[in-house]
């Protein structure tokens, strides 16, 4: 993909299909780019000798242009785009709609069109696109009514329209923008490709950008990853409800939608996700102006003790602490503060405070090691000038150089204060929280900045033995497996229990006096889904009973499903449940980002509890950890209430194992291990379920090496 800071800054904008019709694309295009664009502007029409006083050409082959911009009609659109490649042009905006948003006969064109920026290697932007912008160059190349101001903010949409609207908004706002990209269609760039070019560019600060959905969610993580190292990116994702569940045949499958892969991937990439266009901004303004809290502990100064207390809630419900302060900042309050003052935090200078005592405890606090960042919280009074307070607020945040936030409650009066703020890129809120939220923001990219991303752990397995069970599935007419597959957890090093599937009740007596003590006793079929909603399993059955107890499971399955195909019984070995803690590991497989692994507490009331977390695999050893920790039953797991801890180290591993087991085999598309029996002395996959994709098998099986790696779905780990 060429150089997009190309894209951004062109010396000549050839406009094929410009036209002086009123209302029309082409003339929006002309009129924007004539506005402001310090380049040369070219009309391409050969029904005109000059657009808006511009002389115009015939073919885009003539423009001499370093960026094409298309509005013709879609039926013409691949080939203006061919012209250009032809022409040297290797950057194109396609504004033309009507291709796969439109059906089948778009799809096609939307594929030529890609063939042919491939063959040029054009960087190409739609189509079905609003346009782009870039403010250092004055480029305007959209059909929308607003011109963007400058910024240091550069921002992509799925949506056109929500540009417009945003552009109407910022303005208004004072927010200004470096680049602008209205993505459409997304047939070659898309938003790992800018977010990748921002990462480089110089003169954007922040990336943000409103998104539906991310095709390719593995190298999106991977892109914005290396970005984030130095810029923050702050996405709405919106769609955020799981369209119609998919047909799941595991608990994994289940819980683990489209949602949750969105969720775990955008964090996994390091992004910061808003849940609003308000959040959005608020995070962005914050995040290009202030620097980063060297600490998460906040310090407010008030004249108001109310709101003191709203902002302190605030500092609650954020990932940030107040702070304690030094005792040199309380022994200097004691002398400045009146007695009814507060000298703790938050820090209250009284209603009757005037200018100079505000300002000396801000420079007090700001002033204190034990200080990250500081909120300015004022209220009107009658001997406080709200403007004089900005100013030194600006200049103690300039000259301390850490983190501020203002919120210099009320209204009209508020206006002259906030200029003077927001000049020196101090955000004003009326709103304590948001005021807060802002700082946590800078609290959460400076901890993403420093993220060590670890490679995932590459475990000694026996593959072929995994293949192989895998492989049954082809051999009957189903694609899930059950306890019959136990051998693909052992052949990935996972531990379970003894076991032995049987056919009678004799073998089933052998098998299960090979066992020291009672057994447990699951009956074996693909059409049932979970064995113990139709008693299909027994705990606990003594040898003397085992042989009653096989008819029994058989007899209940034949009675709960009479075509249910019965493959025997399983005889398992007795896994202490009191000592341990039953949890849930599986994965489901996201279209868009691949292999999502899931992490809970498990057992048969996994849907009900719903207590999960999740992570987009391969996972290092430190996500996996980390998810350990995520679940409300975590405790759990690290010996509450004087109970023993369980082997934490022992589930982590069996999360990096399964990620490995399923990265290994894009095949597998559901798994559930539930429960995953957690004690003190190990941990034990007591009972496993996994639907297999039978033709993914058989490709991978053709010509392995290459299957694998041409599969977009595969995330080989070894991108690290
Ligand atoms: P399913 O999920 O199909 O109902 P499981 O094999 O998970 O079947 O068994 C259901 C429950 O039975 C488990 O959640 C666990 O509480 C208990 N159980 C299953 N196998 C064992 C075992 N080997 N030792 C102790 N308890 C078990
Ligand atoms: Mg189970």
């Amino acid at each position: 993909m060429g150089e997009l800071s190309e894209l951004f800054a062109p010396d000549r904008v050839a406009v094929v299909g410009a036209t002086e019709r009123e209302g029309s694309v082409g003339r929006a295009i002309m009129e924007n780019l004539l506005a402001s664009f310090e380049g040369d502007v070219v009309p391409v029409n050969p029904n005109y000798e000059s657009v808006l006083g511009i002389p115009a050409v015939d073919g885009v082959g003539a423009a001499a242009a370093d960026l094409a911009v298309v509005v013709v009609p879609p039926g013409i659109a691949v080939d203006v785009v061919r012209e250009a490649g032809e022409a040297g042009i290797r950057n194109a905006v396609v504004i033309t709609a009507g291709f796969s948003e439109t059906g089948a006969d778009g799809a096609a064109r939307e594929r030529d069109l890609i063939d042919v920026a491939t063959e040029y290697g054009t960087s190409l932007v739609g189509p079905n696109s609003l346009g782009i912008m870039s403010t250092p160059v004055g480029l305007n190349a959209t059909f929308g009514p607003e011109n963007a101001t400058a910024g240091r903010m550069s921002f992509m949409s799925q949506s056109g329209a929500f540009i417009t609207a945003v552009l109407d908004w910022a303005n208004d706002q004072g927010i200004g923008f470096k680049d602008v990209v209205s993505l459409g269609n997304e047939a070659v760039l898309d938003e790992s490709d800018f977010v990748e070019a921002w990462g480089d560019d110089p003169d954007t600060d922040v990336i943000i950008g409103y998104l539906e959905g991310i095709d390719d969610g593995r190298t999106f993580i991977e892109t914005a990853r290396e970005v984030t190292r130095e810029t923050p990116i702050v996405l709405v994702k919106s769609g955020r409800t799981d369209a119609g569940a998919q047909a799941a045949s595991s608990h994994t499958g289940t819980i683990a939608g489209a949602e949750q892969a969105y969720e775990a991937g955008l964090e996994q990439a390091g992004v910061i996700r808003a849940d609003s266009v308000q959040e959005l901004f608020d995070a962005a303004r914050v995040l290009e102006s202030q620097p980063l809290p060297e600490s998460d502990a906040v310090a407010i100064v008030t004249n108001a003790g109310g709101p003191g207390v709203m902002t302190t809630d605030a500092v609650g419900d954020s990932r940030l602490s107040l702070a304690s302060f030094t005792d040199e900042t309380l022994e200097a309050f004691s002398e400045t503060l009146p007695p009814e003052g507060n000298v703790y935090n938050p820090v209250d200078v009284v209603g009757d405070a005037d200018n100079e005592r505000f300002r000396d405890a801000v420079d007090v606090v700001l002033g204190d090691d034990h200080v990250g960042s500081v909120v300015v919280l004022a209220c009107p009074t009658a001997v406080l000038d709200y403007e004089r307070l900005a100013a030194d607020t600006a200049r103690l945040q300039e000259r301390h150089g850490k983190p501020v936030a203002a919120c210099f409650m009320g209204g009209a009066r508020v206006a002259p204060a906030e200029d003077v703020l927001s000049a020196a890129g101090i955000p004003n809120y009326f709103d304590p929280s948001r005021a807060v939220q802002g700082l946590d923001a800078l609290s959460r990219f400076r901890d993403i900045a420093e993220r060590e991303y670890d490679a995932p752990a590459s475990f000694d397995v026996d593959r072929e033995r995994a293949r192989a069970i895998l492989s049954s599935v082809v051999e009957r007419d189903d694609a899930r497996l059950g306890v019959e597959a136990m051998g693909l957890l052992e052949a990935y090093g996972i531990d379970v229990p003894d076991g032995e599937i049987v056919e009678s009740p004799e073998d089933a007596l052998d098998a299960a006096e090979q066992i020291e003590g009672d057994v447990v006793m699951k009956i074996v079929s693909p059409d049932i889904l979970h064995k113990s909603d139709i008693g299909g399993v027994k705990v606990g059955v003594s040898d003397e009973s085992v042989a009653d107890a096989y008819e029994d499971l058989v007899s209940r399955a034949r009675n709960y499903q009479p075509d249910a195909r019965i493959l025997g019984v399983q005889i398992q070995e007795m896994v202490d449940l009191d000592a341990g803690v039953e949890t849930i590991v599986g994965v489901n497989r996201d279209p868009q980002f691949g292999p999502l692994l899931l992490f809970g507490l498990g057992g048969i009331f996994v849907e009900t509890l719903e207590d999960t977390t999740f992570r987009v695999a391969p996972v290092s050893g430190s996500e996996a950890e980390a998810m350990t920790r995520e679940i409300d039953a975590a405790p759990l797991l690290r010996g509450a209430r004087g109970r023993e801890p369980v082997d934490v180290d022992g589930v982590v591993e069996t999360i990096q194992r399964l990620s490995q087991l399923v990265t290994d085999f894009p095949a597998i598309l559901e798994l559930d291990i539930n429960p995953l029996v957690a004690a003190p002395e190990g941990v034990s996959a007591v009972d496993v379920r996994l639907t297999v994709d039978p033709d993914e098998l058989g490709r991978a099986s053709d010509g392995r090496a290459h299957g694998d790696r041409d599969d977009p779905r595969k995330a080989t780990g070894e991108h690290h």
